[in-house]
């Protein structure tokens, strides 16, 4: 069996991938790392997977830094303030992956696999046509060495996969499992190096864990499926693995996996609706977890002091915005007025917000007070409207829920929020779906300011930012009584079929 690295001074690792918003479950597992290595007096640390360079962002790595911090965990070593195994980002350590899945390759753990993506692509359709599961076949891993270091020499394209066994089971151990077994035939002949060169995420990951000197990976259980493919690596090379514990997923109130199309899943909303980061990670804290005493309101410290990773239960922990409301609610009245006006001030003190709002009202008002009914808007959560609110002259509701609908799916994807963006956006819809701009905007008006006359709406989304707005738009579109699934579906498709709004000039 493979030894692990229990014996080790503890070292945990959170690994987020900067490709989108800073989600809630990024939050949810650094938070037992942290409390897992400094309950065992170790250290926490974060590391950035940025291996899929198309789709990872600059803003996006800012965005999950600024918001683990906002929340309180903080990392010992990281990307920002370095340590003795910088670099901490990924992207910076490409010829360290090139050398281990060279070290593979020479030992003959790894092959090259020269297949085309048509090649791989009609591989796929006829495992599909005869009923089986897509998989890679293996058709390069004999391949004899002498052909494929001179198909390499040739410079024939080609990727880097791991070998792995074709029968049998593997058996990982799991902290809250125990011992999983998965069949080998459920596990892909991973690509570890792909055509430019550069590695996947599984390559990447079990290197850095290794030379990061990690000693115990907590991750989400989706990861549970890879565990094979990680063991497998660790053992190629004759490194000590880390303890694995594969945590339960957050859900929604109806179980499914949380989404943001049913919840806001984004810390960056959760801050700026006004949630203090103790609560939330008091909240996140008991999703799955219970303190030994069963006490419901606790901070980081007395959850380090107890914890024990054992007491996590594996059923579905469920993320309640109403219970976390609840919380944040005890939090508060469990403060001074005096701290409490406190927080409110630090909340609402975000100087570039603050600035961008005072240039919005600016030629609106005549009375500093003024600003109160031209600005409250920026600062509330949802704004109050109901179905009649969105009463138009020539839309329907429904044709609202769609424009809306679609809307959101379209900012959801963008890739930098700027007002330039959102603009092309809203232009581009209105175009594709031929309705005139002016009076397609009455409706995101009501959606986030709450009223149609008010500063211009496109700055405001900019300034409210992706995530609140894309909360009020998929609560606008609630008030307005939602979209069946059928109706969903078929204007997925023909969001899918509008033109790339961004690429249009
Ligand atoms: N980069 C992976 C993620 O975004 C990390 C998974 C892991 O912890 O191994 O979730």
């Amino acid at each position: 069996m493979t030894q692990t690295a229990a014996n080790r001074p503890v070292r945990t690792r959170i690994a987020p991938s900067p490709t989108g918003f800073p989600h809630v479950g990024t939050a949810y597992i650094a938070l037992f790392n942290l409390a897992f290595a400094k309950a065992n007096g170790g250290e926490f640390i974060l590391r950035i997977e940025d291996t899929d360079q198309s789709r990872s962002t600059e803003q996006s790595e800012k965005m999950i830094l600024d918001a683990l911090r906002w929340v309180g965990l903080d990392w010992a070593e990281g990307p920002d303030n370095g340590g003795p195994h910088a670099p901490y980002r990924q992207s910076e350590r490409s010829d360290i992956y090139k050398k281990y899945a060279q070290e593979l390759l020479d030992k003959g753990h790894a092959f090259r696999c020269f297949c085309t993506p048509e090649e791989l692509d009609e591989m796929r359709k006829e495992q599909i046509a005869r009923g089986e599961n897509p998989h890679y076949d293996g058709r390069y891993a004999n391949f004899p060495k002498e052909e494929s270091d001179k198909l390499a020499a040739e410079g024939k394209p080609f990727v880097i996969r791991m070998k792995v066994p074709t029968e049998g089971v593997c058996k990982v151990q799991d902290m809250l499992r125990g011992e999983v077994e998965i069949p080998w035939e459920q596990v892909d002949m991973q690509v570890l190096l792909k055509t430019d060169g550069l590695p996947t995420y599984h390559l990447a990951n079990v290197v850095d864990d290794h030379l990061m000197e990690i000693t115990h990976v907590i991750r989400g259980e989706e990861w549970l499926n890879s565990a094979p493919k990680h063991q497998l690596l660790y053992e190629y090379f004759g490194w000590e693995m880390p303890v694995l514990c594969h945590m339960p997923l957050l859900r929604n109130p109806d179980k499914s996996k949380l989404s943001k199309r049913k919840n806001p899943t984004s810390i960056t909303y959760y801050r700026d609706a006004g949630v203090l980061p103790e609560a939330l990670l008091n909240y996140l804290g008991r999703m799955g977890y219970s303190m030994p005493d069963d006490k419901e309101i606790f901070t980081l410290d007395e959850m380090i002091e107890s914890f024990d990773i054992t007491r996590v239960s594996l059923g579905g922990p469920i993320f309640d915005i109403e219970k976390l409301n609840w919380l944040n609610g005890e939090w508060l009245r469990a403060l001074t007025p005096e701290q409490l006006k406190n927080k409110i001030l630090d909340w609402a003190n975000d100087s570039d917000k603050l600035t961008a709002i005072a240039a919005a009202i600016q030629p609106r008002i005549h009375l500093l007070s003024d600003a109160v009914n031209w600005g409250g808007f920026y600062f509330q959560n949802l704004p109050n409207i109901t179905a009649e609110s969105f009463e138009h002259k020539s839309l329907t509701a429904e044709q609202i829920m769609e424009i809306l609908q679609i809307a959101t799916w379209k900012l959801e994807a963008l890739p930098e929020w700027t007002e330039e963006n959102i603009f092309a956006i809203l232009k581009g819809l209105s175009g594709a779906m031929d309705i005139k701009l002016r009076d397609m905007m009455a409706p995101f008006f009501i959606t986030i300011a709450g009223s149609t006359s008010s500063t211009p709406v496109m700055n405001s989304m900019y300034i409210i930012g992706a995530d609140m707005t894309l909360t009020r738009l998929r609560y606008a579109v609630e008030v307005l009584g939602g979209l069946g699934k059928k109706k969903l579906k078929k204007l997925e498709k023909t969001a899918a079929d509008m033109p790339d709004f961004l690429a249009a000039e």
